[in-house]
């Protein structure tokens, strides 16, 4: 088994300031980043205009490079492996990677935040990559000049909708309500964009096509009316769900998933488990607050890792 004082599962913005912080105050942080979606969700972004610090706006992948950059600048180690089981209880907990490799370590901090909300529809999953996508940056280009649709109301939506105006032919905002979530500068930016529409009090009953998307069936929230609405793009946007999979059971959840602390600090009900980010927050989750609450977990693992070796220095000093 390897071993390091401190382990961190995540690689956003709340795992590499973790990693920053502690790898600062010498604990030598392993970071397991993941095998395909290191850097977290930032990764899947185009220009971050919010992030303190970037008058100029900054790409999300590139604030994230920087962000790992720091943290290996002070020692952290990077392991770009997925976490597949966590054992948690006891003075040694175990971190296993898609590997087989084995972390033993006397603190964790879970920074795994969160994943794309899906409608659930069985034509959802048999057309996703054949015209659904949940990743405007990455799969945007292939729908040029041809018709998109975009499923949500929220920051997310409106920003897919805004940046996928490049590309498509036309771009629809479908949203169940007759307002949107979004902030008002995003709002009004998509609402005066000659390519956007939006289709209000709708939601998304189908997805048709044959191989690929060819349209969606829209229903009227108020009427019950469905029609058919061309589409060659389906972007879906309606939020994100907590990654607390690998922990339910061991920690305690609360009904969404999100993994319950001891706020303010990061402190979860097992000694020594800490967790930050999106896994943990349902209200603010910007890049900025989960940077912030990797910062608080990582001085609490600091705090905890130094009362063991307090512990462990006055049990050798009494025998
Ligand atoms: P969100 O704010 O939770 O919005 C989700 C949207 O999807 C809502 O409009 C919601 O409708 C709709 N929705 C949820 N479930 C649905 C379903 N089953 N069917 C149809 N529609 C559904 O999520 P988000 O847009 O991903 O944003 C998450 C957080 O990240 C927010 O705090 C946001 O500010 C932040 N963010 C910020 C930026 C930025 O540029 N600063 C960019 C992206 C995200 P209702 O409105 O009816 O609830």
């Amino acid at each position: 088994m390897s071993k390091a004082p401190l382990v961190i599962v995540g690689s956003g913005p709340a795992g590499y300031t973790a990693a920053i912080y502690a790898a600062r105050a010498g604990l030598e942080p392993v970071v397991i980043a993941g095998s395909v979606t290191a850097g977290g969700g930032l990764i899947n972004t185009t220009e971050v205009e919010n992030f303190p610090g970037f008058p100029e706006g900054i790409l999300g992948p590139e604030l994230m490079d920087r962000m790992r950059d720091q943290a290996l600048r002070f020692g952290a180690k990077v392991i770009y492996e997925d976490a597949v089981d966590l054992r948690l209880d006891g003075a040694t907990k175990q971190v296993v990677t898609g590997e087989g490799t084995a972390w033993g370590t006397s603190a964790v901090i879970i920074a795994t935040g969160s994943e794309y909300r899906q409608l659930g529809l069985e034509s959802e999953r048999r057309l996703a990559g054949h015209g659904v996508s949940y990743c405007a940056t990455c799969d945007g280009p292939f729908f040029r000049g041809k018709p998109i649709i975009v499923v949500g109301g929220g920051d997310s939506a409106v920003g897919e909708a805004l940046f996928l105006a490049r590309f498509g032919s036309s771009v629809t905002v479908v949203h169940r309500r007759g307002e949107l979530r979004a902030s008002a500068i995003l709002a009004e930016r998509a609402a005066a964009h000659p390519t956007i529409d939006f289709l209000w009090h709708s939601t998304v009953s189908d997805i048709v096509g044959d191989g690929s998307v060819s349209a969606i069936q829209v229903a009227d929230t108020r009427s019950g009316e469905e029609r058919l609405v061309e589409a060659a793009g389906v972007f879906v946007a309606i939020g994100h769900n907590p990654r607390s999979e690998l922990v339910a059971g061991q920690l305690p959840l609360d009904a969404d998933g999100y993994i319950v602390t001891h706020h303010p600090s990061s402190r979860t009900d097992v000694p020594g488990v800490f967790a930050c980010g999106d896994v943990v927050d349902r209200f603010y989750r910007q890049a900025i607050t989960a940077a912030a609450s990797g910062c608080v977990a990582a001085n609490d693992a600091q705090e905890y890792l130094a009362e063991l070796r307090t512990e462990a220095t006055l049990a050798a000093s009494t025998v």
